[in-house]
């Protein structure tokens, strides 16, 4: 159940509140964002004690949710989450191109790709300084002077920028230079980083798991949620499977799967899921005809000699080469591009 409590409610009526939870032993926690404060009970209390609860001056309305994330299920908002991300609407009509090098390495590389993206219509630019390597000895991100860069380049080129972030310590410095924080396949259930970008004020691309089901995928989305944060877009990106021929395999049918659970806006991150350049138009095309709301796309100047996933970044021209195909399909399916 969720506790939508009444914005006129006094400190002492909310308490009431949790008095009668606590009485009933039922586990709960207060929310609160920007909007409105929700008390999210651990499951569903029996009709008597719901009726209990609504009778009480501070509640606005009980809401019965039967999946085990609430803020972010349908149940609680029917209607589609929209993001603002400096100037940019995540979640709306228009599905939102966002792209860029795996990690920033240095001002001219951002600046030879910021300058293609742009043209090609890309309103996001992605670069990350602090990166999660799989090996200690591959290179780790050029840190605070790469979002440096980073952020002048989104002055410059008039785009917003999205980053990756890694550990509690460095989320409000990082926060101060980008516009969208970026959770790692291998972050997703780091619970406590969850909780400190729920208090980061920006909104927060949340990349699922490797071997993440939906359901602890929007549960993590629910962590962000309860800790202050409305503002998450989920990114499919692949998840392990026993096939070998891709790096992972693109789950596409997440896409109307989590449409049917949650009002959260959906990205796809074709590059990661396939580890490899040749595929990313076509699962680009299916991603967008599946209903997603935007694709994050690895690009590079110099593939060959990245720093990082060089063999699935593509070169600006290769890109832009095939913006036209998608915005088709997105008009197919009554979106624009
Ligand atoms: C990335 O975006 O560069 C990245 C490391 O992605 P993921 O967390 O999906 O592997
Ligand atoms: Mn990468």
């Amino acid at each position: 159940m969720l506790i939508t409590i009444k914005k006129s409610a006094s400190a002492a009526e909310i308490h009431s509140v949790q008095q009668l939870l606590d009485h009933h032993r039922l586990g709960h926690r207060i929310c609160e964002n920007r909007t409105q404060t929700v008390i999210g009970l651990e499951g569903n209390p029996s009709e008597e004690i719901a009726l209990e609860l609504r009778k009480l001056p501070a509640v606005e309305k009980a809401t019965r949710i039967s999946t085990p994330f609430k803020l972010a299920s349908l149940a609680a908002k029917p209607e589609k989450t929209v993001i603002h991300a400096n100037g940019v609407e995540i979640g709306g009509d228009k599905v939102v191109l966002m792209a860029g090098p795996c990690s920033i390495e240095s001002q001219e590389q951002l600046d030879l790709i910021a300058v293609e993206l742009k043209k090609a219509g890309v309103a996001v630019m992605r670069g990350s300084a602090f990166k999660p390597r799989s090996s200690p000895y591959s290179f780790q991100g050029m840190g605070e002077e790469g979002l440096k860069l980073h952020s002048g380049a989104q002055k410059k080129h008039q785009m917003a920028t999205v980053t990756e972030v890694m550990n509690i310590q460095d989320v409000e410095m990082i926060a101060q230079h980008v516009d969208i924080l970026q959770i790692g396949a291998r972050n997703m259930q780091n619970f406590d980083l969850l909780k400190a970008v729920g208090k980061s004020g920006k909104p927060v691309i949340l990349k699922r798991g490797l071997s993440a089901t939906i359901e602890e995928w929007l549960l993590s989305a629910e962590y962000i949620m309860a800790h202050g944060n409305p503002d998450v877009i989920l990114c499919e990106r692949g998840i392990r499977t026993y096939e070998t021929s891709t790096r992972n395999t693109l789950d596409l049918s997440s896409i109307p799967v989590v449409k049917q659970l949650t009002h959260l806006p959906v990205i796809v991150d074709p590059s990661h899921a396939a580890g490899r350049t040749d595929l990313i138009p076509a699962l680009s095309k299916a991603a967008i005809a599946a209903g997603a709301d935007g694709l994050l796309i690895e690009v590079h100047n110099d593939p060959k000699n990245a720093k990082s996933d060089g063999k699935q970044s593509l070169l600006p021209q290769d890109f832009t080469n095939f913006v036209p195909d998608l915005r088709k399909v997105a008009e197919a399916i009554g979106r624009s591009l």
